[in-house]
């Protein structure tokens, strides 16, 4: 599964086969590997040395099985804290206890997030609910009658009120959802080419109005390490509940994912694989661990 790793590993651990015991000097090695795999998967430098000390701890800790290679010990070890880090397994989106559940969908323009407001509404029909969604992105030309076109391909229905107070608009859309019986409330909002304390302000008056039982901040996959930056920056000011990683069918190892959960402690929720509206899947922690690892 982690071929290159472990290949890369084997080699640290050459000259201690037979030894019995993992210890300080013994897995220097095997840590600059690791390290050097998550820095070439473009994560976050900051992430990366938080990672190797906490991959030592849990190495340094435990015993040598017998039978077992430590090389591949090591290796499981890597993994699992990797999955430990991403949030073991996949958390499902809320279910207000009261329909509709309110989604704010946040991120910078270009991250992908008008059309995943199409693939997580189509995906909650597939589950058998009925979503509403709101185009609130006022600001990029062509924002609005993107979703219609969206919701018309997948006859979901749009709610919109034309280039008003994106407020007011989320507002209303939250209110025609409740009178049309809608499970959900999919809120596309206004992003901007870089954080921008107007869209932040605009998106905590939106939040404010509306209550959401999700903010999910969607985040391109190809920005690499700068997702810590971008995750910190929304979660401090919005309070983020989950993310979705977008474009994780380009070339990258996917190094966002182990920021997004470090610095924020919430969950990634979904990835985007595609441009087609069905291209969303749930984010499985251990299928990315071995992504990452390459
Ligand atoms: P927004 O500005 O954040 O609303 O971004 P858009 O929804 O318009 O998406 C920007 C571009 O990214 C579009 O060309 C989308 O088709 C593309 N896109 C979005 N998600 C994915 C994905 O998961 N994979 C790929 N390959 N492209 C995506």
């Amino acid at each position: 599964m982690f071929d290159a790793l472990s290949e890369k590993l084997e080699l640290a651990w050459k000259k201690l086969r037979g030894q019995d015991k993992i210890t300080e000097t013994n897995i220097q090695e095997a840590l600059r590997e690791v390290r050097r795999a998550l820095l070439d998967a473009d994560v976050n430098l900051q992430v990366v040395k938080r990672f190797i000390e906490e991959v030592r701890e849990a190495a340094l800790g435990s015993e040598v099985i017998m039978g077992v290679n430590p090389d591949q010990q090591f290796i499981k070890i890597v993994h699992d804290e990797l999955v430990k880090v991403m949030g073991d397994a996949n958390v499902p989106i809320a279910q207000a206890s009261t329909p509709p559940t309110i989604i704010l969908m946040a991120g910078l323009q270009g991250s992908g997030k008008t059309t995943t407001c199409a693939k997580l509404a189509l995906y909650l029909r597939k589950q058998g609910k009925k979503p509403l969604m709101v185009a609130g992105d006022i600001y990029r030309p062509a924002a609005i009658d993107q979703l219609k076109t969206l919701g018309q391909q997948i006859q979901i229905p749009v709610f919109d009120l034309g280039k008003t107070d994106p407020v007011e608009i989320a507002r209303q859309g939250v209110e025609a959802a409740r009178q049309q019986g809608c499970d959900y409330v999919i809120l596309d909002t206004a992003g901007r080419l870089q954080i921008d304390l107007e869209m932040m302000a605009e998106l905590e008056r939106v939040k404010a109005t509306v209550q959401p039982h999700e903010i999910l901040l969607v985040v391109d996959a190809m920005i690499g390490q700068e997702a810590a930056n971008l995750t910190q920056a929304f979660h401090e000011r919005l309070g983020i509940t989950g993310a979705i990683l977008t474009k994780l069918d380009g070339d990258t190892r996917g190094g966002a994912a182990l920021s997004i959960r470090q610095v924020s402690g919430q969950p990634i929720k979904f990835i985007g694989v595609g441009e087609k509206v069905e291209a969303l899947d749930p984010f499985y922690p251990d299928r990315m661990a071995s992504r990452i690892l390459g």
